[in-house]
C-alpha cells in the first residue's frame, strides 16, 4: 500500500477559551487522501472547511488528533519545516484570490520561489512560463488591481503551481468569479489533476464538487458522507521530507535585495507618508552635521585668533590703583623677578611711541618699538632679510633697528634692500640690520608692519631719554594651559612687591581659551538638541512601521501562507525601517552639507567633519534597525490564519 499524502487521525479544533466561550469546529476529523487525488470537501457555509484546510496547510494547528504528512507527524515538525512544506508542498488557491496588491502579476508568482532561495532568472523565467501558459503573457506586469477576478485566480494558481505545487488546496476558488471566469478556473483544476498533482477542493457548490473524483461532506465539524478514493495513476511523487531540515530558505542577499526592492515600492506608493516620517530623521542628521560644522568652524577661528595674538601672551603695565593714589609702574626689576616664576618663559619690557622717521629726503612717522631681543620669540614673528639684535648689542646700547614690512616698502619702494642704511629716528641716527615677515595678512591687523623696532636700552638712551621704565611689559607663559595660573603667579609676586594694587594685567589668551571651552558645550548642547530630534525620528519610524505592518497583515499571511519563514518577514520589515531611514540619513547629511556650504559662502566659520558626517548616518541607520525591531518582530509573530482573514 501506498504511503498516503495526508493522514487525519481525529483532528478537534476548538476556538476561543480563557474569557470567550470554546467553540468546537472540527469535532475528530479522520481521513486519508492518497497521492493524486481529486478530492472535494463539500458543506455549507461554517461548517468547518476553511478550517478544516487551514491545519491540512499546515497554517493553523490542530487542537488535539493527529496529523501525518506522507507518513510524517507534523506537530513534530518545527516552524521552518512547516514552512518548508507550504512552500514545496502545497500551492493555495484561496477564493478571495490573496495576491500582493504592490507586486505585479509576476511578482505574485514568484513569491513562493524567492523564499525557497531560487535564483533571480529561473525565477522569473518559471513565473512568466506559468503566467504564458495560463493565458496571462500578456498580464505580467500588471498589478492585481488592474487584472479582473478570473484573472486573479489565474494569477494564484500560477503561484500555487511555482514550486511544483504537489497538493493545490483550493477554498472556494470560483466562490467570487462569474459563471465564465469559474467555469474557466475548474478547466485549469481538472487539468492539473490529471497531470498529477493532488487536488483538495473546498466548496460549498454541489455542482462544482461534482467534477472531483471524490467528494466528502462535512456538517457542523463532522465528516457524514466519503465517496472514497483512490491514488491517482500518474501521480507526482511525494516530496521527501528529509530536504526540510536541510532547506536553506531564502539565501541571505538575495532575499535582502528583493526586501530592499519591495520596501522601496511600498515606500513610493505611500510618498507623502513616508516623506513626513522622513522629516524627523533628515532634520536629526541635518543639524547635527550643521552644529557640528559650525562648532568646528567657531573653535578653529578661535585657535587660529589664539595662535595669532600669541596662546600664551599676557600684558602688564602700571596703572592706578583702585583706592586712588598716583600710578604705579612696573619696573625692569619687576621683570626680572616676573621671569623667574616657574610658568614664565619670558618677560619683555616695551616702550613705545610714534616718532618721526626720515631717510634721504622721505619722512614719516612710525611707532617705534623699543623692547629686548625676545621679540620675534615672543610674537612668533621671523625676520625675512638681515637679522634681529642680540641681547649683547641690546646691553651695549646699539643704534640698530629692524624694519617692518610696510616701513621697509616705503623708504626702499624700489625693493632694494635696507641692510647696512642708516634712519633717522627721532633725532638719533639707528643702522638697518634686518627687516620682518610682513604680518598683517595673517593677523588682520595693518599697523604691525608700519613699525620699527630697536634695542630697549639703545632706545631708553637715545629716543625715550624721558622714561625710566618701560610702558608696558610683553608676559610669554611656558604653555597655553598655564597661562591663568602665570596670570595669578605674576598678581601675587606683583602686589607683594609694590604693596598695593598699581598695575593691571591683560590676559587676551585666558579669554579666548574660556571663548573656546564655552564654545565645547555649546556644540555639546546643540549635539544634544539634534540627537533629540533624531530619536524623535526614530519613534515617526516606528509609528510607520506599526501603520504598515497594520496595512499589511494580510500580505503577511500571504507570505507566511506560500513558505515565508518568521526569520524572512523580519527581515523584510527590518529592510524597510532600514532603508526608511537610511534615505532619511542621506537626505539630511545632503541637506546638512547644503546649509553648511551655505553659510560658510555667507562668511559664517564652518568645517566639516567626515567623522559627523557618518556617524549622523550611522545613527540614522541605528535609529531605523532600533525602532523597526519591534513593529517587524510584530509582524513575524502574526498567526497567518488570523492574517489572511485580516484586512
Ligand atoms: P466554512 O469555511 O465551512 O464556512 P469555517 O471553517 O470558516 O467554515 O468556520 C467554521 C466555524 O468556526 C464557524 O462557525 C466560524 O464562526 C468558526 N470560527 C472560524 N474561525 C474562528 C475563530 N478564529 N474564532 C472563533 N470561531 C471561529
Ligand atoms: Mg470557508
Amino acid at each position: 500500500m501506498v504511503t498516503a499524502v495526508i493522514e487525519l487521525d481525529g483532528i478537534v479544533k476548538h476556538y476561543g477559551g480563557g474569557a470567550s466561550p470554546t467553540v468546537t469546529v472540527l469535532h475528530g476529523v479522520s481521513l486519508r487522501i492518497e497521492p493524486g487525488e481529486f478530492v472535494a470537501i463539500v458543506g455549507a457555509s461554517g461548517s468547518g472547511k476553511s478550517t478544516l484546510m487551514h491545519i491540512l496547510g499546515c497554517l493553523d494547528r490542530p487542537s488535539a488528533g493527529r496529523y501525518r504528512f506522507a507518513g510524517t507527524d507534523v506537530s513534530q515538525m518545527g516552524s521552518d519545516e512547516l514552512a518548508w512544506l507550504r512552500r514545496e508542498a502545497f500551492g493555495f488557491v484561496f477564493q478571495g484570490y490573496h495576491l500582493i496588491p504592490t507586486c505585479s502579476a509576476r511578482e505574485n508568482v514568484e513569491v513562493p520561489a524567492l523564499y525557497a532561495g531560487r535564483p533571480t532568472a529561473q525565477r522569473q523565467q518559471r513565473a512568466a512560463d506559468l503566467l504564458r501558459r495560463l493565458g496571462l503573457g500578456e498580464r505580467l506586469d500588471n498589478r492585481p488591481n488592474q487584472l479582473s477576478g478570473g484573472q486573479q485566480q489565474r494569477v494564484s494558481i500560477a503561484r500555487a503551481l511555482m514550486n511544483g505545487g504537489r497538493i493545490i488546496l483550493a477554498d472556494e476558488p470560483t466562490g467570487a468569479l462569474d459563471s465564465r471566469s469559474g467555469e474557466e478556473v475548474m478547466a485549469l483544476l481538472d487539468e492539473l489533476s490529471a497531470q498529477g498533482h493532488t487536488l483538495i477542493l473546498i466548496t460549498h457548490d454541489r455542482e462544482v464538487a461534482a467534477r472531483a473524483k471524490r467528494v466528502i461532506e462535512i456538517r457542523d465539524g463532522h465528516i457524514v458522507a466519503d465517496s472514497g478514493g483512490q491514488a491517482g495513476e500518474a501521480a507526482l511523487p511525494l516530496p521527501d521530507l528529509r530536504d526540510a531540515r536541510d532547506a536553506g530558505g531564502a539565501s541571505f542577499a538575495g532575499d535582502l535585495l528583493e526586501a530592499l526592492r519591495s520596501a522601496w515600492r511600498v515606500m513610493w506608493l505611500n510618498r507623502f507618508r513616508t516623506a513626513l516620517t522622513l522629516l524627523g530623521i533628515v532634520i536629526g542628521v541635518a543639524s547635527v552635521i550643521v552644529m557640528l560644522a559650525i562648532g568646528l568652524g567657531t573653535k578653529q577661528r578661535v585657535v587660529q585668533q589664539m595662535a595669532s595674538l600669541g596662546a600664551t601672551i599676557m600684558y602688564v603695565s602700571g596703572d592706578y590703583p583702585p583706592e586712588g593714589g598716583p600710578m604705579g609702574a612696573v619696573t625692569v626689576e619687576d621683570l626680572a623677578a616676573v621671569s623667574e616664576l616657574p610658568q614664565v618663559r619670558h618677560a619683555m619690557p616695551v616702550i613705545g611711541n610714534a616718532l618721526t622717521v626720515r631717510y634721504g629726503n622721505l619722512s614719516k612717522s612710525l611707532y617705534t618699538f623699543a623692547s629686548t631681543e625676545e621679540m620675534p620669540l615672543i610674537h612668533r614673528w621671523p625676520v625675512v632679510q638681515g637679522r634681529f639684535f642680540t641681547a649683547a648689542e641690546d646691553r651695549e646700547l646699539a643704534p640698530l633697528v629692524v624694519m617692518g614690512h610696510k616701513a621697509w616698502t616705503y623708504f626702499f619702494p624700489d625693493g632694494e634692500s635696507p641692510l647696512g642704511r642708516q634712519l633717522l629716528v627721532g633725532n638719533a641716527l639707528f643702522e638697518v640690520i634686518g627687516v620682518l615677515k610682513e604680518k598683517g595678512a595673517d593677523s588682520g591687523v595693518e599697523d604691525y608692519d608700519e613699525m620699527l623696532f630697536i634695542p630697549y636700552n639703545a632706545g631708553r638712551a637715545r629716543v625715550y631719554k624721558g622714561m625710566t621704565d618701560p610702558d608696558y611689559a610683553v608676559i610669554d607663559a611656558m604653555s597655553p594651559a598655564l597661562v591663568k595660573e602665570a596670570e595669578e603667579a605674576m598678581q601675587e609676586l606683583l602686589l607683594e612687591r609694590h604693596g598695593r594694587k598699581d598695575f593691571g594685567i591683560g590676559n587676551a589668551a585666558a579669554k579666548l581659551q574660556a571663548q573656546a571651552e564655552a564654545q565645547d558645550s555649546m556644540t555639546l548642547m546643540l549635539s544634544l538638541i539634534a540627537a533629540v530630534s533624531l530619536l524623535v525620528g526614530g519613534i515617526g519610524v516606528m509609528n510607520v512601521m506599526l501603520m504598515t505592518v497594520r496595512e499589511r497583515t494580510r500580505e503577511i499571511g500571504i507570505r507566511v501562507a506560500t513558505g515565508a519563514r518568521q526569520r524572512d518577514i523580519l527581515r523584510q520589515f527590518l529592510s524597510e525601517s532600514t532603508l526608511l531611514s537610511l534615505v532619511g540619513g542621506l537626505i539630511g547629511v545632503v541637506i546638512g552639507l547644503s546649509i553648511g556650504t551655505v553659510l560658510l559662502l555667507s562668511g559664517v566659520p564652518v568645517v566639516f567633519s567626515l567623522t559627523a558626517c557618518l556617524g549622523a548616518f550611522g545613527c540614522a541607520l541605528v535609529t531605523g534597525l532600533v525602532f523597526g525591531y519591534a513593529p517587524a518582530r510584530k509582524a513575524a509573530r502574526l498567526d497567518p490564519v488570523v492574517a489572511l482573514g485580516g484586512e
